[in-house]
């Protein structure tokens, strides 16, 4: 008993962030290799403080392939959810290069949506301006580079 009163006692208190101190929702792939980037540029070079991330298997991909509509519904349930608890007012679509999940669906996303990874960002960026939700949406390729990653802003021309 008394173990466990010392160790409430030593234990550590994290700061609690507020609501509306989200400043964007992030939408972006899960594979490990990405994470440093993605968080150092999301914070560091966009100035999120306080970034809401939605990290999963492929980032953007389940949300716009016909291979995964099932997904796709539970997905945009989560992204509408948290855009309304979070007073989201800023979404980053963010998707990478070699991406293991694109690879594992590819044909059908490719035949239906295009090949172009870019091109996904901006067909969902389409697909949420379409939803009305009052969000500005920005979207960003990641690239491979040797063993560097750069980011590229993607816009519709
Ligand atoms: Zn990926």
């Amino acid at each position: 008993m008394s173990q466990i009163a010392t160790l409430i006692s030593e234990v550590k208190r994290y700061a609690l962030v507020q609501p509306e101190e989200a400043d964007g929702l992030v939408i972006h792939c899960s594979d490990p290799r990405f994470q440093a980037a993605f968080r150092e540029f999301v914070t560091s070079d966009l100035g999120l403080q306080h970034p809401i991330p939605i990290v999963v298997p492929g980032g953007v991909h389940d949300l716009v392939s016909p291979a995964r509509l099932k997904a796709a519904r539970n997905l945009w349930e989560q992204v509408e959810f948290m855009v309304k608890k979070g007073h989201v007012h800023r979404i980053i679509l963010i998707n990478h290069e070699d991406c293991q999940w694109y690879a594992k669906w590819n044909t059908l996303v490719q035949t239906t949506v295009g090949q172009d990874i870019s091109g996904h960002l901006l067909a969902l960026a389409e697909k949420l301006a379409e939803k009305k939700l009052g969000v500005e949406v920005e979207c960003y390729l990641a690239k491979l580079e040797g063993d560097a990653i750069t980011f590229h802003r993607v816009d519709r021309d």
